[in-house]
């Protein structure tokens, strides 16, 4: 028989996203929350992560909004040099696990529990006790929707035959002997993170090749620094992604536009990118990329044999003592459908501002803690931005990102909720202005005076697009 719990909130998944949701109920309302996951630490995917991964965006604005995670360093050394800290992957699970020690389960209104499988129904099983629980709950909040899939747990979609050596890129530290070659497959971020640690780690990039299917408009990490001494390139990016835009003649032309202006940069100036995940890079790690010359572009590997690799469009030679390193999984599933945030009794945090998962479900939790009990007027806050997969997506989420970003502007109780909330690193940056500081001041005012041209330019492509 299963045990019997009660709660204000279920919150399903301890991951980034399901934490910064419970930071924000808990100190807005005296609401209680039991969370439950089937890792055994909070931090979701960062639990399976490789063991050199690190943020992707500063630490800074990563988290929970109530406890930094930052150093308040500037990397010294190595590809993110003079950009702000990353916090690698264990330090990510240490401050979960600090949080969910030291803030969540003393303030006596958190429930955690740990290793349960989650079956639908308030239901959820102990996967080691194999001890049952049912959860009578006024809200339920879905925090696996996003589906965030990482290599480790990931089923590559080729054939891999007998006698060839393939791992995920967690066991690439493993290795105790020089392969001929290394095959990375997959040209996203986890791919990217694959070839910086070779190539740091002393491998001749001759002896790297790298199977791309589509290449990515990429992000500049300096772009994305939320602190005040950066803010002519983060701010800056902005202004002159609203200007590309609203200056276009055409799609091509506004991704020419953006490129042009460094808002966004690729790997090689001569393949048209077709991807576009929001992955960020570093100048210095576009450089490191760019020494690798061996690149496979022959669309989606179909087999792998020991010495030959079968793609959709062609094939390559191979060898037996090749490691093929597996980073084909995608961190976002991006044809994933988007679906109503607040829904009678349950509420699935999904993306509301573009790059900003966390922010995003900190966002909904303020929402729901302060907005008067009306699903309809909670969506209306909080528009899904879709998640991209292909270049063209870059449109629909830019517009639906401007269109919520409008309405909290409208808004004076969430303006002034964005300017104390750690994980919105831009809000905050853009109020502290000097009357004096003149550059600051041109560059918001060259963000206002295109955003609204961007937007209506956004919408017309958008329809041209789908007309086409
Ligand atoms: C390598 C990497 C670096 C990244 N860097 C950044 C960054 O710098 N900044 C940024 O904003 N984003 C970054 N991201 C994006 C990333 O998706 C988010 O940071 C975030 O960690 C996602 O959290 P989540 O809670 O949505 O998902 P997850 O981490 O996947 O958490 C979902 C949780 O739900 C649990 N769960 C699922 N189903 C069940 C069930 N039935 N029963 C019980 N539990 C269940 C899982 O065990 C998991 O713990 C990065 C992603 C990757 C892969």
């Amino acid at each position: 028989m299963s045990k019997s719990l009660s709660s204000d909130y279920l919150i399903i998944g301890s991951g980034a996203m399901g934490m910064a949701f419970a930071d924000t109920l808990l100190t807005e309302t005296k609401a209680n929350i039991i969370i439950v996951d089937r890792f055994a630490k909070p931090g979701g995917h960062w639990n399976v992560a490789y063991p050199f991964v690190t943020l992707h965006q500063p630490s800074t604005f990563y988290g929970v909004s109530s406890r930094e995670l930052s150093q308040g360093l500037k990397d010294q050394v190595g590809l993110n040099k003079g950009l702000n800290d990353l916090a690698s992957g264990q330090d990510v699970l240490r401050y979960y696990d600090d949080v969910m020690r030291h803030q969540f389960l003393p303030s006596g209104r958190v429930q955690y529990f740990p290793m349960c499988d989650y079956k639908g129904g308030g239901k959820f099983k102990n996967k080691l006790s194999g001890e049952t629980f049912e959860v009578s709950y006024k809200k339920l909040v879905d925090c696996t929707y996003l589906k965030t899939h990482v290599p480790s747990t990931h089923t590559p979609n080729f054939e891999i035959t007998e006698g060839v050596t393939f791992m995920p890129l967690n066991d690439l530290p493993k290795l105790t002997q020089a392969p001929d070659m290394f095959n990375v497959i997959g040209g996203g971020k986890t791919g990217i993170d694959a070839l910086l640690w070779l190539l740091e780690m002393g491998v001749n990039p001759d002896k790297i090749q790298w199977v791309i299917s589509r290449d990515a408009w990429l992000l500049d990490r300096q772009n994305t620094q939320p602190t005040a001494e950066f803010f002519s390139s983060t701010m800056g990016a902005q202004a002159a992604q609203f200007e590309s835009i609203a200056n276009a003649e055409s799609v091509e032309d506004m991704f020419d536009r953006l490129e042009a202006s460094g808002y966004f940069v690729r790997i090689d100036k001569n393949v048209r990118p077709e991807m576009f995940h929001g992955a960020t890079i570093s100048q210095a790690e576009l450089i490191a990329l760019r020494q690798i010359k061996n690149i496979v572009r022959l669309g989606h590997v179909t087999k792998i044999e020991p010495h030959l690799i079968t793609l959709k469009k062609g094939s390559v030679p191979s060898t037996p003592g090749t490691v093929h390193i597996d980073c084909s999984a995608s961190a976002l599933k991006a044809d994933l459908k988007p679906t109503l945030i607040f829904d009678s009794d349950v509420i699935t945090p999904q993306m509301v501002r573009s790059y900003q998962p966390i922010f995003s479900a900190s966002l909904i939790a303020h929402v729901e803690a302060t907005f008067p009990d009306d699903n309809t007027k909670k969506n209306d806050v909080c528009g899904v931005v879709p998640l991209p997969n292909a270049d063209m997506d870059y449109m629909k989420m830019t517009a639906a990102n401007m269109m919520n970003q409008y309405k909290w502007s409208q808004n004076s109780e969430i303006s002034n909720w964005l300017l104390n909330n750690r994980l919105d690193g831009f809000s905050k940056m853009v109020s502290e202005i000097g009357a004096d500081e003149t550059e600051k001041r041109a560059i918001m005012k060259r963000l206002r005076n295109n955003a609204m041209p961007a937007v209506m330019k956004l919408q017309n492509f958008i329809a041209q697009a789908g007309a086409g």
